[in-house]
Parts: structure tokens; C-alpha cells; sequence
């Protein structure tokens, strides 16, 4: 399933002292800043990254993982990457020096064995399938870090709050509705959550009222997700996106809030709109941007997800907070 490259060959693209420290150093490749031992690579090296949520098998040259990183997941052990801090310096994921006969993008994810770390799901979420998924794209954000030719943008993009719960789809195509999790056309399960919220909304017959062949998604948050980091008392979804099946064409902003008052329901928080990429700033500075508190709560926020208005397709990008990854099990 998961379609993340998580260990790929990168360029080293800088290395740079950490004050206070002489055995370590900063390395930068792509938007990432990783910490290395001093003189183990040099800018220009080719090198493996692999990026925070890798779940590494147990192989000797991983072996010094073991203290910080040794996790399960189901029947399986393995050592798992997360964001961490180093002398006061941020470092996310690991690098490994290049296989020889290596070049630059390749994917070695499969052939190093990694696989992506998945924290284990409460049977309220999981469900069971019921068919194929539904002709909509999945919920899906690349990271800003991944992602530097952005920086470039024309755009203009608005800005909501990342939810940190489980991803949501509802869909009227055709006469057929459908509830989705992530990964899942579900089956209907009184006992499932995301199907207890559509029949508590009459979600089925609210989208058959608008026409249908349209979709909306968004992020279930509440009792029994994330452990309910937002406080509340009953399940919601709240939605981000809104998508025409048959154009193929994601809706925009103002037609999602519009769409979500008819269907009872409310969007993801607005932070900013008609904002530019290509003045913003650094990376460094799309993630500090990223930090602050959750407008549900005001717990830590887990990020910013930034869209361009208007196009019909989904560009964009999402900056999580290293704060939220550092205050975290994430
Ligand atoms: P990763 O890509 O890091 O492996 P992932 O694919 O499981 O992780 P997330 O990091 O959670 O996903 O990022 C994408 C998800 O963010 C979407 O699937 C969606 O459910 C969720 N999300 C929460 N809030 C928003 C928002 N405001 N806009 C868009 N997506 C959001
Ligand atoms: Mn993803």
C-alpha cells in the first residue's frame, strides 16, 4: 500500500557545523536536514535518505538504531525513523551511504527491506472491504521537504490547518454510495465509525438531494482517534475536500463550505487565503510557520496543508510542525 518512496538516492547538498558539537554534523538533502557522524559524507555524495516513518529491518548495519528506534509493528520488528533533535539540532531520517552502483532518484525502498511505519488501528476504524474503491483519488499530501520546486510557484494558495484523526470519504456516484477510510470502500457496520457519523448525518440522503456524482473528504477526529488530541465530546468530519466525479475536477474552497453547510458538517480550520509560495520563505520557514496551536483545542497543531485556489487539480503540499513531531509519538 504504501506508495511513499522512503528510501531513496539523494545528493548530498550541504553539510554544516551544529554549535556546540564536534562529532556531529548537519547535512541537507532536498528540503530535509538530517544529522550525521563529522566526515561521513560531504556535499556532493551520493546518498541513501531514508525519511522519518521508514521502518527498517533488523540488520546489522542498523544494529545502532536498537536503544532509540526498536519498535513493533504487528508480528514484525524493526527499527523505526522519527523526528528527533540532536544537540538542539532537528534531524529527520537517516543517511546510508550509496550502493555502488547507484544513481540519483532511484527508489530503494523494496530492496532495502523498508517498509512504511503504521501505528496499530482501533477496530472502530478498521472495517472491512466491501469493493473496489470508488472513482475518486485517494487522500494523499506530499511533503513541503520533498517538494523544493514549489518554492516556485505562481499560484495562489490557501492555507487550512492539517487534522491530525483518520481520513474520510463519502461519494454519491451513480445511485451508489460510498464510505471510505483511507484505504478502504467499507462495509456498513453500525459499529464503524466512519459509517455511524454518515447515518447520524443522513449524509446518503443530503448528497442524493444535491444531485450526487460528487465527492467529499475529510478528516475524522474525535472519542477513539489519535487519542482524541482535539477534545471532543462526539466524532466529526471535517472536510477539505470536495471532488466531481464526472469532470474529474476538485471543487474550490468556497463551493466545499458551502457544500459542507448542506451537508451538516463543517470544513478543516481556515488559516489564510490568497497566499504566495514563491515570497514565503525558506523551508526551514514553511515548517516554523507550520508550528502553533490547533484551532480545534489548542493543543499543538500537527501542521498546515497549502492548496492552490481554483485550478480543479490538487497541488499543493503539506508542512507538518516539528514541534507537533518533536511533543509526539508521531
Ligand atoms: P504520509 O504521507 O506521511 O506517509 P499519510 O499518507 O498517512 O502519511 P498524512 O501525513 O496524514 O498521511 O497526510 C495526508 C492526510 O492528511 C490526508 O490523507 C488527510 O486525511 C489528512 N488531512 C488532515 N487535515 C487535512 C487538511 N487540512 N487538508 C488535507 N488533508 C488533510
Ligand atoms: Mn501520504
Amino acid at each position: 500500500m504504501s506508495e511513499r518512496q522512503l528510501a531513496t538516492v539523494r545528493r548530498i547538498a550541504a553539510v554544516d557545523p551544529i554549535p556546540g558539537a564536534d562529532a556531529i554534523e548537519v547535512a541537507t538533502v532536498t528540503g530535509w536536514k538530517v544529522v550525521i557522524k563529522k566526515g561521513e559524507f560531504v556535499p556532493g555524495d551520493l546518498a541513501v535518505y531514508c525519511e522519518i516513518d521508514s521502518f527498517l529491518p533488523i540488520c546489522p548495519e542498523y544494529e545502532f538504531l536498537r536503544k532509540s528506534s526498536l519498535r513493533r509493528m504487528g508480528g514484525l520488528e524493526g527499527f523505526r525513523l522519527k523526528t528527533i533533535r540532536l544537540r538542539g539540532q532537528v534531524s529527520q531520517g537517516l543517511l546510508i551511504p550509496a550502493p555502488q552502483d547507484a544513481s540519483e532518484g532511484d527508489d530503494v525502498t523494496e530492496q532495502l527491506g523498508i517498509i512504511k511505519y503504521e501505528p496499530p488501528i482501533p477496530a472502530s476504524l478498521a472495517g472491512r472491504a466491501r469493493g473496489p474503491w470508488p472513482p475518486v483519488p485517494k487522500t494523499d499530501e506530499e511533503r513541503i521537504q520533498n517538494l523544493p520546486e514549489m518554492l516556485a510557484s505562481e499560484h495562489s494558495f490557501y492555507v487550512t490547518e492539517k487534522l491530525d484523526g483518520s481520513s474520510a470519504t463519502y461519494v454519491l456516484n451513480r445511485e451508489n454510495f460510498f464510505v471510505c477510510s483511507r484505504n478502504l470502500n467499507l462495509v456498513e457496520d453500525a459499529e464503524n465509525t466512519f459509517w455511524r457519523i454518515a447515518r447520524e448525518l443522513n449524509l446518503e440522503e443530503k448528497m442524493r438531494a444535491h444531485g450526487g456524482n460528487f465527492a467529499v473528504q475529510g478528516e475524522l477526529i474525535g472519542p477513539g482517534v489519535q487519542g482524541n488530541r482535539y477534545k471532543l465530546a462526539k466524532n466529526e468530519v471535517r472536510l477539505y475536500s470536495a471532488f466531481n466525479v464526472d469532470t474529474h475536477e476538485y471543487l474550490p474552497w468556497e463551493t466545499l463550505t458551502s457544500l459542507a453547510k448542506e451537508l451538516g458538517m463543517e470544513t478543516v480550520p481556515l488559516i489564510r487565503q490568497g497566499a504566495t509560495v514563491k515570497n514565503f520563505g525558506t523551508i526551514e520557514e514553511f515548517l516554523a510557520d507550520a508550528d502553533g496551536p490547533s484551532a480545534i483545542g489548542g493543543a499543538p497543531r500537527e501542521g498546515l496543508v497549502w492548496r492552490a485556489e481554483n485550478t480543479g487539480a490538487k497541488i499543493g503540499f503539506k508542512a507538518i510542525s516539528n514541534a507537533f513531531l518533536l511533543a509526539t509519538d508521531s
